[in-house]
């Protein structure tokens, strides 16, 4: 039996997660889940799942929260670090943003596997996330579809044969626009995403390619190379390849469904029969990345060679971006300018700590929310 903690257990992630938990009663346990603001969805969790703690980010919702449950309640952020801190064998992190480091580093600092949904952590401070984790033996399972991916192939080969991975890229909902008619979606546009049900933020990302950037950057953290590619492939169905110094490339395909990466970091090493719909052996087809359109990769590329304190700027001028976005303050366009000026204006610096790294957060986003609200 695995006992789990839910980081982010209302969410895209979170909710299909308690699916498999639901699923495999004798095998998954709830240790603990958070929420960001949805009590209503966290109580009823805790109360089905006999959650051993429940959090919730903001405080308002607190005390409903505490009244509805017998067991351990915590809030604020500090609840990110607390659920994080409980006795159980994973901490699926699966918020938004960077502030699931908070959670990446408690459960670092507690010895325990993470199963990481959460990108911008590894985006931020990828460096000192794996450095912490290999000190402490702390393995980090990638929950991403592409890692998932790219973790698997990688099973096909020595890691020193591996000549380089390559992501896969559903394109998104624009890939077929020109300039013009992108400089006119809305934030309801840029959240159909073709192949993915999502979360917002996510789905914005895929829009406008940065979330592959922001993968490309996970990927270099989580695999520790430098050699990776990106190709658009709408079907979502290969989710993503590695190709060994012989030239074989090993690819991993499913139908497009979350809870397949879930299941995976959650049983490893076994695997377990899972709802998953077979895979339609549909024509798949694969094209070039136009990233004279969606530049945001390519800058995401230039962050990583620049290193230090470049992709943690990167992202949060990103995430304060996709606000503005969602919230009618600046137009799609102006999502991938933004973080482009952002970084030219930055001044880069090494960083030692995770609290350098959340002031360069902080500071990068709340000066963007203030300069365009
Ligand atoms: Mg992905």
């Amino acid at each position: 039996m695995k006992r789990i903690a839910i980081i982010g257990s209302t969410g895209y992630i979170g909710t299909q997660a308690l699916q498999i938990v639901e699923k495999y009663p004798d095998k998954f346990k709830v240790a603990a889940l958070t929420a960001n603001s949805n009590s209503e969805l966290l109580i009823a969790q805790a109360k089905k799942f006999k959650s051993d703690y429940a959090g919730i980010c903001n405080a308002d919702e607190y005390r409903k929260v505490k009244d509805s449950l017998a067991c351990e309640v915590g809030c604020g952020t500090e609840c990110l670090k607390d659920a994080a801190s409980v006795d159980c064998d994973i901490v699926l992190v699966a918020v938004v943003g960077c502030v699931g480091l908070i959670s990446v580093l408690a459960a670092i600092e507690k010895g325990t596997t993470i199963a990481l949904a959460n990108k911008e952590p590894l985006v931020a401070a990828g460096e000192l996330v794996t450095k912490l984790a290999r000190e402490k033996g702390v393995e980090l399972l990638p929950v991403d579809s592409e890692h998932s991916a790219i973790w698997q192939c990688l099973r096909a080969g020595h890691k020193s044969d591996l000549k380089r991975l390559i992501l896969t890229a559903s394109g998104g909902p624009f890939y077929g626009y020109d300039k013009s008619k992108l400089f006119s979606v809305t934030p309801e546009d840029a959240v159909k995403h073709p192949t993915w049900q999502m979360g917002k933020k996510i789905s914005v990302d895929s829009a406008t390619m940065m979330n592959k950037g922001l993968e490309i950057i996970e990927a270099r953290w989580l695999f520790d190379t430098l050699n990776i590619d990106y190709v658009i492939h709408p079907q979502s169905i290969i989710h993503s390849m590695v190709e060994f110094c012989d030239g074989s490339v090993i690819a991993q395909m499913s139908s497009p469904d979350m809870r397949l990466p879930i299941q995976t970091a959650f049983s490893y090493p076994e695997r377990l029969e899972s709802d998953v719909k077979p895979l339609d052996f549909c024509n798949m087809t694969f094209l070039s990345p136009k990233e004279d359109l969606f530049p945001l990769p390519k800058v995401a590329k230039k962050c990583l060679q620049t290193g230090k304190t470049a992709p943690c700027v990167m992202n949060a001028a990103n995430e304060a971006a996709v606000a503005l976005f969602l919230n009618g303050k600046i137009s799609f366009l102006q999502i991938g300018e933004l973080v482009q000026k952002t970084l030219d204006a930055a001044t880069v610096r090494e960083y030692g700590s995770a609290q350098e790294i959340f002031a360069v957060h902080n500071e990068t986003y709340e000066k963007l929310m203030m300069d365009y609200n």
